[in-house]
Formats: C-alpha cells, sequence, structure tokens
C-alpha cells in the first residue's frame, strides 16, 4: 500500500516522526507551560452567556476587527504596525515561511530554541540554519554575526525568553543581529508575561523587527491565538497567505472577553513568577539537580540521568519535559513548568525520590 505515496509523500516528510504529545491524564502536568489556573468564576460566567448566543452558523469576522482592538489596546501595540492573528503563534511562524519561502530561502536560529522553527521551515521547504548558543546560553555574536553574512536570511527567529532555556538574550546583541540581518528579524515574545521585558515599544525602530505574542501561556492555551506585530511593508504581504477564517467564532467572542480582564490574568503570571523564584530556590538546594535561572513560566535544570528521572517522576504521577537528546547542549537537562504551589510541591517531593 505503501508504494504511490512513497513516490508522492517529500522525502523529508517521510523522514520526520510526528510530533509527539504525551497522554497527561491523570497526572500533575507540568510539561507545555500552561497556566495552572482556571479563569476566574465570574469571567467564565461571562464566557458563558458569550458562547451561549455565539453564531457558530455563520464564518468568523476574517478581519476579527474587535478583536484586535482589544488586543492592540492591553498589548500596547502600535497604532501605525501592523497586526496578524494566527491559531496559535505556531501558526504565525508558518505564515511568516510561507510568505518568505523562495527557492534556497533561509530560517536563522539559534540552538537550542523552539523546535518549531526548525520542523515549520522543513514544511515550508525552507533551509534552516541553527547557530548553537554560547555555553552559557547567550548569544553567540560572531557566530550569529558570521551566520547571517554565509547565509543572508530571510528570516531570523529569537524567542525572548528562549525556550527551553528561559533566558532573555542581551538586548544590545539582539539589537547588532537587527542591524546586520538583511531580512526581518522575528522577537518571538511567547513568554512575555513572566519577563517583564519586550520590543513591542520599539517596533518602527528597525524597518524588519517584527514581535510574536501568544495568549497561551497566560491562561488561554486552549484558544489557540497568536499574534505578530510590525511595520505594514512586512505584515501587509503575511496577512495575503492567512486563510481567511484562521481564528474562529468563538476563540474570537472569548479572548475578547478574556482580555477585558487582562488584570486577572497578569495577577496569575504573578503567582506563578512567586512560585518560580521559589522553584528556583528548592531545585538549587535539591542534591543531583543543577537549575538554570529562568524569566519564564518554566526552569531548566541538569541532573546526572535525565531519562531516569524523568520516568522516575512519570512513575510518580508527575510529567515533565525530558530535553535530553534534543540537542548537545541540553545532555542530562529536563524542563519544568512551573504550577500551582501544591503541584510545585508535588514535583519536588517526587523529584527528591527519584533522585535518592
Ligand atoms: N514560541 C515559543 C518560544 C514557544 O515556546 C511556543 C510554545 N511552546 C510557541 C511559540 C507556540 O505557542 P502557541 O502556538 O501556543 O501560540
Amino acid at each position: 500500500m505503501a508504494g504511490k505515496s512513497d513516490r508522492i509523500i517529500r522525502d523529508e516528510i517521510r523522514a520526520l516522526t510526528a510530533y509527539h504529545v504525551p497522554d497527561a491524564s491523570g497526572m500533575v502536568k507540568l510539561d507545555a507551560m500552561e497556566n495552572p489556573y482556571a479563569l476566574p468564576e465570574d469571567v467564565r460566567g461571562e464566557m458563558a452567556a458569550l458562547v451561549e448566543h455565539a453564531a457558530v452558523n455563520r464564518y468568523p469576522d476574517a478581519a476579527a476587527a474587535e478583536l484586535k482592538t482589544r488586543l492592540r489596546a492591553v498589548l500596547d501595540i502600535p497604532h501605525d504596525m501592523g497586526l496578524v492573528l494566527g491559531n496559535g503563534s505556531d501558526e504565525i511562524i508558518q505564515m511568516l515561511m510561507l510568505a518568505t519561502a523562495r527557492p534556497g530561502a533561509v530560517v536563522l536560529g539559534v540552538e537550542p530554541s523552539f523546535v518549531m522553527f526548525r520542523m515549520i521551515a522543513l514544511f515550508c521547504g525552507m533551509r534552516y540554519v541553527g547557530v548553537p548558543l554560547a555555553a552559557d546560553f547567550t548569544l553567540d555574536e560572531r557566530a550569529l554575526a558570521e551566520a547571517i553574512e554565509t547565509h543572508a536570511p530571510a528570516l531570523v527567529f529569537i524567542a525572548y525568553p528562549n525556550n527551553p532555556t528561559g533566558n532573555l538574550f542581551d538586548a544590545r546583541a539582539i539589537e547588532r543581529v537587527l542591524e546586520r540581518a538583511p531580512g526581518a528579524v522575528v522577537v518571538d515574545e511567547a513568554y512575555h508575561a513572566f519577563a517583564g521585558r519586550t520590543y513591542m515599544d520599539r517596533l518602527g525602530a528597525w524597518d524588519n523587527l517584527l514581535v510574536m505574542r501568544t495568549l497561551s501561556k497566560s491562561g488561554l492555551a486552549g484558544l489557540r491565538l497568536g499574534l505578530v506585530a510590525g511595520p505594514a511593508a512586512w505584515l501587509d504581504h503575511v496577512e495575503k497567505v492567512r486563510l481567511p477564517y484562521n481564528v474562529g467564532v468563538l476563540t474570537q467572542l472569548v479572548a475578547e472577553r478574556a482580555l477585558r480582564h487582562h488584570d486577572r490574568l497578569a495577577e496569575q503570571a504573578d503567582r506563578i513568577k512567586a512560585e518560580r523564584g521559589r522553584v528556583l530556590h528548592e531545585l538549587q538546594r535539591t542534591r543531583g539537580a543543577t537549575p538554570f535561572p529562568s524569566d519564564a513560566n518554566f526552569i531548566l535544570f541538569r541532573v546526572d540521568a535525565a531519562e531516569a528521572v524523568f520516568s522516575g517522576l512519570r512513575q510518580r504521577g508527575v510529567l515533565i519535559k525530558n530535553v535530553h537528546g534534543a540537542h548537545a547542549a541540553l545532555e542530562n537537562c529536563l524542563r519544568v513548568t512551573v504550577g500551582t504551589p501544591d503541584e510545585n510541591d508535588r514535583f519536588l517531593a517526587a523529584l527528591r525520590e527519584a533522585l535518592a
């Protein structure tokens, strides 16, 4: 049966293993950088009323006008900048690449970083070049400058803070990337809620700066809403590759309503940040674990035998992410999302048992 598909499906797709999402039923789920808190009850009540009356027999507003107005106000998107919405920022990455995938065009990223930069480049038929970070996970400026010079990338992706390392890169180093890059530099601020640093207010200072955000880490992962803001000279064209109804009726309604309560989401982010400090401190005093500092809602840490510790945690009902094997710099590293105080305690107790 495989004969025809083998000839037709692209070699690079056949060679892939599909992105694996592990089953987390019944587990303490600390693997995917979700916000562990449900929305406040009154906000959920407002959403229920909205959903009751939603016109799901109609296609959504293709321009998502109300949602965009709310996003501009809440995220401080400069009024003279373009804005494109996606079904998660994953889809934004895909749109940016679809719009720039000339034959031979290059996407440049740092390594280790968010794996979808590489994956989606492959889906779109672009060449991906990964520039290793320095040993302390900072940007290797010389290597970056050389790679930009050699490959003239259409797109450069910089996650700020970076996933899975959790750190913010030096702002001056990013500025030099912006100055050197012949194409767009996408600053991916997925973890902005926990970092407090942004390039949103610098949009326009470089004609090639684009800023990407998502609502996924702030309590709305299930809605799937991401965005990119930047000069119209880029985004007017990116908008053309956006499928007309990519953001559904329910997502538009519910996200717009949730954003009216952005102060409540920000309170949850503050609680997560406080817990991040506590978990980091606890990891520092756990023998056999070496955590890296984080500006995001997760913590990367190194152990002696990641595989064994990961399955020891799983046997104890705690699911985190094993990033060992994803990149040489992540040898024996695990990544834990910051959860509620109770979830974090269960993680820390299970970890100490698994390490013992
Ligand atoms: N960028 C980074 C750096 C991420 O870590 C993630 C999620 N893991 C995303 C983008 C994608 O987020 P989403 O598609 O949920 O918006």
